[in-house]
């Protein structure tokens, strides 16, 4: 009997010790479930604070925006996409845009090649697209250039119309001042003076309207090229016999070194007006010294090329598509953080130099070698001279 009773308090005292540890195990379980619905609890709160600003990111950007996977199917838009009628979650992007243009560059990004912003029309809208690449997609940011393109429009036609509507005045202005000069024998040598001084200033307002109305032209594409295979020594040659009298006048020598044989692919108009306005301005600007066109020889093009190829904005030339003519003077110089900015519209380094000028011949310039699909660029130290150097299409 007492040995019964023994096993059976040992069993029981086996059980409660089981039990405990059970119980023990429990409380570990349970702890470690509340810390589970905790970190939960985190991450639902960091899922939801996420979405919350993707919403808000939808609502706040204008611009459409569109997120595609490495297949370019659309995963996710912005509130300004779907308005566009484009956020086709889960079909290919060229299905939900029907743009190839889109889907290329979509493409490039994923493949990691260039993310250069292009220009595409989308539902009757210009947009300027960029994509950037991110792990597993890309992402596509639209902005909307119409209204930009509109105003640039209503700004040529302006001008157009303006520089069109002054050149009759000025024409007369300037006859009249012809016969008055002819026919004004006894006037005093002040009203002759003065005489002097109204017709520089007729012309350098007839020279402003005609820059002008050019520019605009080029400009809005009614200026098309007429690509030719041309002699690039011939139009380097008549450019300067244009102007020789202007250099002897100031006593400089021109030198065309470009060789005889040397062709292109140009429109030689054209070229011959970029060669003028460089040589125009070299003469402005070299109190003494010489003025020298050449053609760069290929391993120093290379060297100039791939300084092109390095700038963000550059373009992908090589010297097997272009050649590179030089217009190298020994004047006054540019101070190089004037540099990038000669070629904009009506910009002057010193107003003071009082050389004249509209301001407008380097634009020009850099609107016809940019319509020939290449580039236009200065090197310069003060004191020592500038060259000009542009792009020419070889012959093929
Ligand atoms: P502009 O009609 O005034 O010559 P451009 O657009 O041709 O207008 O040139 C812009 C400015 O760039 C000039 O006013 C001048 O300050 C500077 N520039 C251009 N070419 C030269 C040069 N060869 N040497 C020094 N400065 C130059």
């Amino acid at each position: 009997m007492i040995g019964v009773i023994a096993v059976s308090f040992l069993v029981v005292i086996i059980l409660l010790v089981r039990l405990s540890r059970t119980f023990d195990e429990m409380t570990r379980l349970s702890d470690a479930m509340r810390q589970l619905r905790r970190q939960l609890d985190t991450t639902s709160g960091e899922l939801e604070q996420c979405q919350s600003a993707k919403e808000a990111l939808g609502e706040t950007v204008f611009d459409p925006v569109v997120f595609v996977d490495d297949d370019r199917r659309v995963v996710a838009c912005n509130n300004a996409a779907d308005r566009l009628g484009i956020c086709k979650v889960g079909h290919s992007l060229i299905e939900a845009t029907r743009s190839y243009e889109l889907d290329s560059l979509a493409g490039d990004a994923i493949a990691g090649r260039a993310e250069l912003p292009r220009e595409l029309a989308l539902h009757n809208r210009l947009f300027r697209a960029q994509a950037t690449r991110f792990e597993g997609g890309a992402v596509l940011v639209l902005r909307d250039v119409s209204e930009l393109q509109r105003l640039g429009r209503a700004r040529r036609d302006f001008v157009a119309n303006i520089s069109h509507e002054l050149r009759t005045p000025l024409t007369a202005m300037s006859l009249l001042l012809d016969t008055f000069r002819a026919e004004s024998a006894n006037i005093t040598p002040a009203q002759q003076r003065l005489l002097g001084q109204m017709q520089d200033q007729t012309e350098s307002l007839t020279q402003l309207v005609q820059e002008l109305s050019e520019l605009t032209q080029i400009e809005s594409g009614q200026m098309p090229m007429r690509m030719l295979r041309a002699s690039l020594h011939e139009v380097v040659s008549t450019a300067i016999t244009r102007l020789l009298p202007q250099a002897e006048r100031a006593g400089l020598r021109m030198i065309n070194t470009v060789p005889e044989a040397q062709r292109g692919l140009f429109d030689p108009d054209q070229i011959r007006r970029v060669l003028s306005n460089l040589l125009h301005n070299a003469i402005k600007f070299t109190p003494q010294g010489q003025i020298t066109v050449f053609v760069l020889a290929d391993e120093e093009a290379d060297r100039q090329l791939q300084k092109l190829r390095a700038d963000p904005n550059g373009l992908d030339l090589t010297v097997e598509d272009v050649l590179i003519v030089g217009v190298r003077d020994t004047g006054v110089g540019i101070p190089r953080e004037e540099l990038p900015r000669i070629f904009e519209r009506f910009y002057k380094v010193d107003r003071a130099r009082g050389q004249g000028g509209t301001g407008l011949g380097l634009a020009i310039a850099k609107h016809i070698v940019e319509a020939h699909g290449g580039r236009i660029w200065a090197e310069s130290t003060l004191g020592k001279g500038t060259t000009f150097y542009f792009t020419v299409p070889r012959e093929e």
